[in-house]
């Protein structure tokens, strides 16, 4: 068994090297696995389908799949490329919390920004996090779980717009970061300015009604969503925007970043960053408004750990247009810890893959690679969210 770096000789050992020791900020993820899971459950976690899997396949018969197969298989103390049964009874074996531990571990994060606002409870919140790997872990809160817990706890709808400035103002006291969904509750294709007091009180007492008739308290109205994401930015903290690649909730022709021009725009004058995450097929899109807006920035997250093999030429286009200090590196794992793992280890193999190339054809030096992979890795997200020098 071997976790030599790759013998390819297209790669530059010593930058590979580098780039293995930098202690990345994963400035989106979420919480791993509380509990054990079966081999559905998993399946299940390591896909974006939310529908159950075929009996005729299964996704580890995927890139993913494979890449947990060959990267997180010897973290575990199996060789590389073992079959699946192989690999779910020793994570069986191992237990979910020597799983998390060992795999957390391996992935060499230097800093969590947690984000908090989904199934929370089946995975471990940013302090338990934190105990697992010994590295701070903070929290960036999603606008709409704060808007859905206000109505929760009851309000009216003249009342709405007051609780929710309130719940906001006290539930990101310590938070880095604040995150929308509004591409899974609209899209992208939203009416930019903010809306006016009057719209915002007849929004939520249109869905108060909603929430009587349907005993569901989930905020999809357009005028709300735009109101969250104002309010955001008067909180004036770093605000992330889910684009892109996601479970089949997301429409994703509505999702193509481009749409937020207008947004971005009227929030430019606020130098709110606006942080688009994952972008994925639309992280060419994104590089193009990182480059063109002071105030956009972008990651390929999600895309890199199901692209597995194939990641290298994402990681490759996301450095195309958007200057460096406008790239961050995130996993977006949520439950399994395979997905952290392989979050950091397949973006620190495509960097260092890409990187090597440019430095190999005499367009970059080694130092210019080095610094441009810790600059993507931990220091824009250290200048961002304001996180200091590394501990
Ligand atoms: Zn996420």
């Amino acid at each position: 068994m071997s976790t030599e770096p790759s013998a390819s000789p297209a790669i530059d050992a010593d930058l590979e090297r580098e780039i293995g020791a930098i202690p990345l900020v994963d400035h989106h993820v979420h919480g791993a696995l509380v509990d054990d899971v079966s081999r559905r459950e998993f399946e299940e976690l390591i896909t974006e389908s939310n529908r159950p899997v075929p009996a005729w396949m299964t996704q580890f018969d995927s890139q993913v799949g494979f890449a947990v197969l060959r990267h997180c298989a010897p973290v575990l103390g199996l060789d590389p490329h073992p079959d699946p049964e192989t690999y779910l009874a020793r994570r069986g074996e191992l237990g979910t919390e020597e799983v998390n531990r060992r795999l957390l571990t391996a992935a060499g994060i230097g800093h969590f920004l947690v984000e908090t606002g989904y199934r929370g409870e089946e995975i471990l919140d940013p302090a338990r996090m934190s105990a697992v790997t010994g590295r701070p872990a903070d929290e960036v809160v999603r606008l709409e779980s704060v808007a859905e817990r206000v109505v929760a706890e009851g309000t009216d709808a003249e009342g709405f717009a007051a609780r929710f400035e309130t719940a906001l103002w006290e539930r990101s006291r310590a938070a880095r970061g604040l995150k929308t969904i509004v591409a899974y509750r609209h899209g992208l294709d939203f009416d930019p300015r903010p809306p006016t007091r009057g719209e915002v009180t007849a929004a939520a007492g249109r869905w108060l009604r909603e929430v009587t008739r349907t005993g569901t308290v989930r905020v999809t109205d357009p005028v709300l969503l735009r109101h969250l994401i104002w309010r955001g930015i008067e909180r004036g903290l770093p605000l992330q925007f889910h684009i892109g690649y996601g479970d089949p909730e997301v429409d994703l022709h509505r999702s193509d970043p481009l749409l937020l021009r207008g947004l971005i725009e009227l929030a430019e004058p606020r130098s709110v960053p606006l942080l688009l995450l994952h972008c994925y097929p639309f992280h060419r899109n994104a590089g193009y408004l990182a480059q063109v807006y002071p105030n956009v920035y972008f990651d390929v997250g999600l895309g890199v750990n199901y692209t597995g093999a194939r990641s290298v030429a994402v990681v490759a286009e996301s450095m195309e247009l958007a200057p460096f200090a406008k790239i961050l590196f995130s996993s977006d794992a949520w439950g399994p810890a395979e997905l952290h793992h392989l979050g950091a280890l397949l973006w620190r193999r495509a960097t260092a893959r890409v990187l090597s190339g440019f430095v190999a054809d005499g367009e970059w030096t080694r130092e210019q690679a080095t610094r441009v992979a810790t600059m993507i890795g931990a220091g824009n997200a250290r200048r961002v969210y304001g996180l200091g020098e590394a501990e």
